[in-house]
Formats: structure tokens, sequence, C-alpha cells
């Protein structure tokens, strides 16, 4: 008999699939990491496991207690399976930009779901960062996970994403490419490579809006580099503890209407449903690509699945109202902020 003991036995080993015709114009060979394939549908069960599991190991989470993260959604799924599995009540604090689809599904894992607005500061009372701290310090056997800052989900990704990546490509992988949210995929997965082999060059996409670029660039938080945007998962006005710059070659960034265009791209031209920082992500490979020579093997990892933005990106009236369904990429007119 073959089986795994349960869900969680699932996570990880998700597959590589050759990207055909949204990358005609790159002369290398570029394959997407399809991180749906685990069984919260994201990248982050691996991650949201081993932080779990880390803090079991050193009593700072214990038997029966509460687990209170801030999350975009995908974290808050992996950590439900866990919480599921392991016997840990959870509690999700999420903004009210995410999506109605990630809400009902986390609510259908048994988390306890708290909405809090997007646009204020992080240190506003009303912030998700602020409410999440405020409910672990009122819940009696509580553990905060703190994803930004927690080096355990770094190290998910050194110890599983990045063997994964080099295994598959018998480590003949030149480039990694890869959206930057709370880091912990591309610090992870770049630690590895570039212990493999310090020649791979690590790209983070991020979104206009957010402050990786220009402070990797300059050294400067610069906060007129941040406002509200659309795009879900990348891009942050804080700096995470898990993005390490020194490992990242170089950022690009990608607006809302172009992770959305090339999202519903992805879906058409090769039948990969994936979300909206998946756009993101193959738009900023083909931004990249003069970096790109023949006999280069590219990997873009696709953090999630599009079933979690039917309500958005596959919704012509939600692109209609955003002035998305044009053909058109972006124009660099429309990079300059009002
Ligand atoms: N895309 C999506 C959809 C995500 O949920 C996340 C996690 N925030 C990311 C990309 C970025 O991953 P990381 O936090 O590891 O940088």
């Amino acid at each position: 008999m073959k089986y795994v003991e349960n869900i969680l036995g699932t996570i990880g080993n998700t597959p590589m699939v050759k990207l055909n015709k949204i990358t005609a114009e790159i002369p290398a060979l570029v394959l997407a990491k399809v991180e749906y394939f685990n069984p919260g549908h994201s990248c982050k069960d691996r991650m949201a496991l081993k932080m779990v599991e880390d803090a079991e190991a050193d009593g700072r989470l214990k038997p029966g207690g509460t687990i209170i993260e801030g999350t975009s959604g995908n974290t808050g799924m992996g950590l439900a399976l866990a919480a599921i599995i392991k016997g840990y009540k959870l509690i999700c604090v999420i903004t009210d930009k995410q999506s109605k689809e990630k809400m009902d599904i986390l609510r259908a894992v048994g988390a306890k779901v708290v909405i809090c607005p997007t646009d204020v500061e992080p240190t506003d009372p009303r912030s998700y960062y602020s409410v999440s701290k405020r409910l672990a310090e009122e819940t009696p056997n509580s553990w905060y996970v703190n994803q930004y800052d927690n080096l355990s989900n770094t190290k998910a990704n050194y110890e599983q994403t990045g063997p994964e990546i080099w295994e598959q490509t018998d480590g003949k992988v030149t480039h990694f490419v890869v959206g930057v949210g709370t880091g912990g995929t591309i610090s992870g997965v770049a630690k590895f490579l570039k212990e493999k082999n310090p020649n791979i060059k690590i790209w983070g996409v991020d979104t206009y809006g957010s402050v990786f670029k220009k402070y990797k660039e300059t050294g400067i938080f610069d906060e007129n580099e941040v406002y509200s945007y659309v795009t879900e998962g990348i891009g942050e006005d804080i700096l995470p503890k898990n993005v390490n710059f020194d490992l990242i070659d170089g950022f690009t960034k990608v607006t809302d209407k172009d992770a959305a265009v090339y999202t519903r791209k992805l879906a058409l031209e090769e039948g990969l449903f994936v979300g909206m920082s998946s756009g993101s992500a193959i738009k900023g490979l083909l931004q990249l690509k003069d970096e790109f020579g023949p006999d280069d093997v590219v990997v873009v990892l696709f953090h999630d699945s599009g079933s979690r933005y039917v309500g958005k990106i596959f919704n012509d009236d939600w692109m209609r109202d955003r002035g998305y369904l044009e053909d058109e990429i972006t124009k660099a007119e429309d990079l300059i902020k009002e």
C-alpha cells in the first residue's frame, strides 16, 4: 500500500513545467515550479509546517495552544492544515483587500478570521500587524507566528524548495525568478542554490507600491515608494527579516495591470491556472529577458492557484472596472505616479 499518514505528508515535491508560448521571446529554457500542487494550493504550506514544528520543538507552541498570524491567506491555509492535524486552534488576521475566496477558504478549514483595514500605517492599532500582536498578548496559551521575521520561513525553503529545484534541473539552473513578500521563498532558495553554485543569479519580483527594489538599489527605505496596490502576496511596506538582500542580485517591478493580464495569459497559453503573483513573476521574467542566453536554465516559481482569484482576475467586470482588459500592457506614462 502506498499512502501518507495525513495530509501534511503531501507537502512539497511540486512539479516543474516547461513554459512554451508565453516565453517564446526568451532564448533560454524556462521552467515553472508550480506550487499549487501543494495540499493548501500554495508554496506557503512548506513554511507554515516548518514554523509550527520549530515552535513545538522549542516550546513556543504548547499542546492545545492557539496559533495567531497576520496572513494574506496562503500562510493561513498552510497553518490551518497543520493546526487540524496537530490539534491547535488558529486565528488569522487578514486585510480587507484580500479576496473573498481566501477568507471563505480559511473559515472552511476551521480558522477564525479577523479582517483589518489595508490603508493604515503598520504602526496604526487597526493594522493587521498591530491587531495580530494584540490578540496574541490577550489570548492565553497562544503563539504569534510572525512569518515576516520568523526565520523558520526561510529555512523551510532552504531545506525543501531549493534542493527540489536543484535536483529537478540536474544542477543546471542558472537563474531563479520569484515574487517577494515575506522573502522566505527567495532567501531560502537563494541560499541553497548559491551554496551549490555562486554564479546562479537570483531575481526578485516586486510591485509598484512596495519598498524592496529601491531599498536594494540605494539602501534607503523610502516611504514615498509605499502606496496601495492590487497584487496580492508580494511587495511590502516593511523590511521583513526573511528578505536577505545580500543573496538577491536585483529586483524588477511589475504593475498591477500587467500582473493581471499575464495571469490570464498563463491560463490561456500554458494551461496554468495560477494566482496574480504568478502573473507578476512571469511578466518580471519577460522584463529581464536581456539577462538570459540560449544555454541558460531559468526557473520561475508560481506561488498559488487561480481558484483563489475567480472573483477578481478571472472576472471580466472586475478587470474592466480597473481598465485591465485591454490587450496592451502598461506604457511608460502609466508608471508615473500622480
Ligand atoms: N505570492 C503569493 C500568492 C503569496 O501568498 C506569497 C506569500 N506572501 C508570495 C507570493 C511571496 O512569498 P514569500 O512570502 O515567501 O516572499
